[in-house]
């Protein structure tokens, strides 16, 4: 394929783009289709006749193929077009696990997108809105949500909370105060380990199933530090009774402040000497 011309090294295109996809035997691209008028180039992938794929459940040894099936799969732009990449992959029949389609190196099981279109959405994903990204990368918001969810999920399974046993609440506000969240977090590895829908008394509960739902046991946690919000007192008794309470010095102060304007203003009226004295 490749022939050395004055010192030039000039490889056909459907090599240049096989070493491009980073591709290895058995696979490598057999034909390309450009269309300027629609704005997209495909890419057809195939593996060499006779090739032999390991199970992907308990990855025995190599068996032949039994059948395939057409996928296509949305990849980084080629320039300002779109790039697709197509096969037929095969399933194998494997001795233990019966039937089973095999995985091809360059997407996720289950995915439209190749791995570096998700790494790409990924990384806008840290940078702007998820309809942000969608405008960018030409696709509807809904599935960069499912690669999102993908990975956040897959994250979140890795996260070792063996060692977690003091809690934060905190409510903060989206939407200029419309809306409440509240963020449960492990403030001696300051990170968020969950986000409930609302302030209410049930997001204790909410994040107590989540917890459960990770394999960690909520009666590990000894201590809670949030504010005088009853609705998660509520919810700390019912759900997590075992915790020591400790309330943030910045709610006491905000408490004691309010405490003694009430009392100065109520003795201001027999006391002329309390009148302008607020901020002193
Ligand atoms: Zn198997």
């Amino acid at each position: 394929m490749k022939s050395k011309l004055k010192g030039i090294v000039w490889m056909d295109e459907l090599t240049l783009f096989t070493m491009a996809l980073g591709l290895s035997k058995p696979w490598h691209v057999v034909d390309i289709r450009f269309s300027k008028e629609e704005g997209r180039l495909d890419l057809k992938i195939d593996f060499s006749n006779g090739a032999k794929f390991p199970c992907p459940s308990c990855t025995e040894e190599e068996s032949e193929v039994h059948d395939t099936k057409d996928r296509t799969w949305r990849h980084l732009n080629f320039f300002q077009y779109e790039t697709y990449l197509q096969a037929r992959v095969p399933r194998v029949r494997c001795g233990r696990c019966g039937i089973r389609q095999v995985e091809v190196p360059w997407a996720r099981p289950g995915s439209g997108f190749t791995l570096l279109f998700e790494m790409l959405v990924l990384q806008l994903s840290r940078e702007m809105s998820v309809a942000g990204v969608a405008e960018v990368v030409g696709e509807q918001a809904n599935r960069i949500w499912r690669i999102l969810g993908h990975y956040v999920d897959r994250a979140r399974r890795q996260v070792d909370l063996s060692g977690f046993h003091i809690l934060g609440i905190e409510e903060f506000s989206l939407r200029k105060g419309h809306v409440y969240m509240t963020s449960f977090s492990d403030l001696e590895a300051s990170r968020v380990i969950y986000l409930g829908e609302s302030r209410r008394k049930e997001v204790v509960e909410e994040f107590v199933e989540d917890l459960r739902g990770r394999g960690t046991d909520p009666g590990q946690i000894d201590l809670v530090c949030c504010d005088m919000w009853d609705p998660y007192l509520h919810g700390l008794r019912n759900h997590l009774f075992q915790v020591q309470v400790v309330f943030d010095h910045f709610h006491i102060m905000h408490q004691l402040n309010k405490a003694i304007e009430k009392v100065r203003w109520l003795e201001q009226k027999e006391n002329k000497a309390l009148k302008k004295t607020r901020y002193l």
